[in-house]
């Protein structure tokens, strides 16, 4: 007998695996994708070891092999395994994230009509009936089918519905619904060309024919099947018949980057300190036995990180190795496949969630088989197939999108790069201008290598040598000081007058709004509560272009109400600012002013993006006005003035990453101006002059926020200095939610003191913010230590709670 330790689709503890059976008849691989049953159940699993004995006495057959899913390799087994343990996930979701596009089966809920039909004589409401009706002349529909059609209300009726015998559910497998493309055409067969008699003759009955066998013979492109049925109807089938044609079935490749053209680049000289930074990295490159092998690249933007990256993948690719870029937004990922498709002509792949599904298959399949030197794209990216991996990159490492944090696994991709680096012995470089504390603390204590670029280095594309250029003029105004002297708008006088003369003389201008609370909701004057989505308790926001008021959240949306629903008085007034409310004060100040508006409203996809930058660019707009999106990596040589509206928003939320954050946005933001000649200029708005982060960020000095950061860290046992992990659980109703809430975190600090763990802490617990969401509310509580994750002591998480490990905020 042989056996297997299989890692089933099922909510089961973190690293838990199954034994089976193997039958004779299967051959059957380690990190083989199969069907296992399970329970009552069929479900996928992954084998993680062919060990010689089972666990247990009894063992039930494997029931078949994925063949379309290829085994996962021992690195990527090894790494499944750590992001198990570490994020506390089934193993089997952890080697999900490995699979192809399509590889993961999909539980679906089905509903079909009773069959025979329910008992009738029941009162529906319309709204049910209309359900019903939608089924009925359908075999059967997944509950996201009806709910796609129905609106979310579908549910609930489904399930009274199935109460009341009208319709029943069942459950199955939705099948991979991506797969290659191919395309058919036909040509003369090789047999009719070579044929001593050349081409049979065709009876005059058979014109149509003879025209198609002419037409073919033609040469030319390959003809499509469908067209030449198009034209030559019937024809084309006789001639298939009798075997003088032949079909040829070609496989498309859907590339995303078919169709662009990317102007070679040939590599520029470094300069001394750039050589430096490459030079370590190459060491490493060429040496396994250099440690430490992640390093981090601090540098500010425009100091030529992307071209210590290009020097470190072009060592890499020449080492027959390859590399993997990752970004921190879809959006950007555009820029820097132009510097790296130029470089590196063919050989970039793309593989990010903005792709279109069959994109994303094709570009899969052809990086497994080892077609691309380097991958570029955002989290998911640290995942790609690339056989011999020798680098990784990990761009604006300090980014928060690295972190997964709406489904489970909730990993981290700077953190899983650097695991995956440890098991193929790969280089990692992290880059920023303004890093994450942690990897600065890391970077101090010698687990990773600083390098550092100092300065900014102007732009070749204004001609000469590169020369150092220096950094933008920076001025922090004091918002209180406005109000004092009488000035309640949105701008300050000195941010008034510098647009003003940025735009008299033409140069371009970018405004930016931190978006956490920034966009306008309605409040009441009365008694002072905000108008909050019925299903979050958060405020909705007013869409002024909509004239709706909508959840950020949950995507609700209704129209303003003109009395207040807490106290009746029908005085709302809106408060806060909001990129429209930025919009039509240039537009009220400057008329005439070209402006464009940059959020997640006028920008839903990166096509979108593209024409917008595109305007920009090409200086049709004058001024760009948008959230932390603009902040992030984009150069504009014709910017000259930054402005930010409002810097203290997020700054003292109840998070100990609210001053970073702030600092991070703020350096970046600055980072925008005086990319070109001209120089540039930045102000700063703020009611909060004095604080830390914002001076630093105003100075941009990194270690001075880093030195005052420190010691706040330290004394509040926040990371570097401990490492958290967040519970959250969510019901509809909320006091079962608060009881639960407490019951669970009671039973981890009994656990705690009886293992004697005195050093973690069980925070809580407390409300998440929001505190609902979709109709759930939300509880949660922080485990905090050297090492939380000993009180959890390897079990599954009690039911209906989730982890986040290292979470990315406390709030
Ligand atoms: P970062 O990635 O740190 O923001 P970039 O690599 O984008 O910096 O560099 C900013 C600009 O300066 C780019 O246009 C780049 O081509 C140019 N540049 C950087 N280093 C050099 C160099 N050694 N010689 C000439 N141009 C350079
Ligand atoms: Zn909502």
């Amino acid at each position: 007998m042989r056996f297997a330790e299989v890692a089933v689709d099922a909510a089961v503890a973190p690293d838990r695996t199954f034994s089976y059976s193997i039958p004779s008849s299967l051959e059957v691989r380690l990190g083989q994708v199969v069907r296992v049953p399970f329970g009552r159940q069929r479900l996928q699993g992954v084998v993680f070891s062919l060990p010689a004995a089972p666990q247990v006495p009894e063992t039930r057959d494997i029931l078949s092999t994925s063949v379309s899913v290829p085994p996962l390799t021992d690195v990527k087994l090894g790494l499944a395994r750590w992001i198990s343990s570490y994020y506390l996930c089934s193993l089997f979701d952890a080697a999900a994230l490995m699979l192809p596009p399509g590889g993961r089966l999909r539980r679906s809920t089905y509903y079909s009509i009773t069959d025979p039909p329910g008992p009738d004589g029941h009162a529906l409401s319309p709204y049910q009936e209309k359900v019903l009706a939608f089924l009925n002349g359908r075999d059967r529909a997944s509950e996201e089918q009806v709910t796609r059609k129905m609106g979310e209300r579908a549910g609930q009726a489904l399930r009274k519905l199935v109460d009341r015998g009208l319709v029943v559910r069942s459950h199955g497998w939705a099948g991979t619904r991506v797969s290659r493309k191919t395309r058919d055409f036909v040509r003369v067969a090789d047999a009719a060309l070579s044929s001593p008699d050349g081409l049979p003759a065709l009876s005059g009955r058979a014109e149509r024919q003879a025209a198609l066998l002419d037409h073919l013979r033609a040469s030319g492109p390959p003809v499509l099947l469908a067209d030449a049925r198009k034209e030559y109807g019937s024809a084309v089938a006789a001639l298939l018949d009798k075997g003088w044609l032949e079909r040829e079935t070609v496989a498309v490749d859907r590339d995303p980057l078919a169709g662009d053209v990317f102007p070679p680049a040939r590599p520029i000289t470094l300069t001394t300190a750039q050589d430096e930074a490459a030079a370590a990295v190459r060491a490493a490159l060429d040496d396994a036995s250099v440690s430490p092998r992640t390093f981090l690249l601090e540098g500010v933007t425009g100091s030529g990180k992307t071209e210590v990256y290009l020097n470190a993948v072009e060592r890499c690719l020449a080492l027959s190795r390859k590399a993997i870029v990752m970004v921190p937004e879809i959006a950007l990922t555009r820029q820097t496949i132009e510097r790296f498709a130029s470089r590196f002509p063919g050989q970039v792949a793309v593989l990010h969630s903005g792709l279109s599904a069959g994109e994303r298959f094709d570009q899969w399949w052809k990086v497994w088989q080892g077609e691309y030197g380097v991958v570029i794209g955002s989290r998911s990216a640290v995942f790609a197939p690339q056989p011999d991996l020798g680098l990784i990159i990990v761009d604006e490492e300090h980014e928060w999108t690295y972190k997964e944090h709406n489904a489970s696994p909730r990993y981290h991709a700077k953190a899983v790069a650097s695991v995956l680096a440890g098991l193929t012995a790969a280089v990692v470089v992290l880059g920023s201008a303004t890093p994450d504390v942690v990897s600065y603390h890391r970077a101090q204590r010698g687990e990773l290598r600083l390098l550092r670029l100092a300065a900014r280095v102007a732009s070749p594309e204004d001609g000469g040598e590169p020369e150092e250029q220096p950094l933008a003029n920076i001025e922090v105004v004091d918002m209180r000081q406005e109000l004092r002297e009488g000035n309640r708008g949105i701008f300050s006088r000195s941010l008034k007058s510098v647009l003003g003369r940025c735009l008299q003389s033409g140069d371009q201008a970018i405004l930016f709004l931190n978006r956490r609370g920034t966009a306008s909701y309605l409040q009441c004057r009365g008694c002072g509560s905000t108008v909050d989505c019925r299903r979050c308790d958060i405020a909705v926001t007013y869409h002024e272009d909509k004239a709706r008021l909508i959840c950020h959240h949950c995507g609700y949306r209704r129209v303003p109400p003109s009395n207040c629903q807490v106290c009746g008085y029908h005085r709302l007034g809106y408060r806060g600012i909001g990129t429209q409310s930025v919009v039509a004060e240039i537009g009220r100040l400057y008329p005439g002013a070209r402006v464009l508006r940059w959020d997640r409203d006028s920008v839903s996809n990166p096509r979108a993006y593209e024409g917008l930058l595109e305007k920009f660019r090409s200086g049709e707009a004058q001024v760009l006005v948008g959230t932390q999106m603009i902040a992030k990596g984009l150069h504009f040589p014709a910017v000259t003035l930054v402005g930010v509206v409002s810097a203290d928003v997020g700054i003292n939320l109840p998070d100990y990453r609210a001053a970073e954050r702030a600092f991070q946005l703020l350096c970046q933001v600055a980072g925008r101006a005086g990319r070109g000649p001209s120089g540039g200029s930045v102000v700063i708005q703020t009611f909060q002059p004095d604080n830390y982060a914002i001076r630093a960020a105003a100075a941009q000095d990194y270690r001075r926020y880093y030195d005052r950061e420190l010691p706040h860290r330290r004394e509040q046992k926040s990371p570097p200095f401990s490492k958290l992990i967040r519970l959250l659980y969510a019901h509809t109703n909320r006091a079962a939610c608060e009881r639960e809430a407490l019951r669970v975190a009671e039973g981890l600090r009994r656990e705690r003191d009886s293992w004697g763990y005195s050093d973690v802490d069980v925070l809580g617990p407390m409300p998440a913010y929001p505190a609902r969401v979709r109709g759930h509310y939300r509880w949660q509580l922080h485990l905090r230590g050297p090492d939380p994750r000993k009180v959890l002591d390897g079990r599954p998480l009690p039911k209906g709670w989730s982890a986040d490990v290292d979470p990315v905020g406390l709030a």
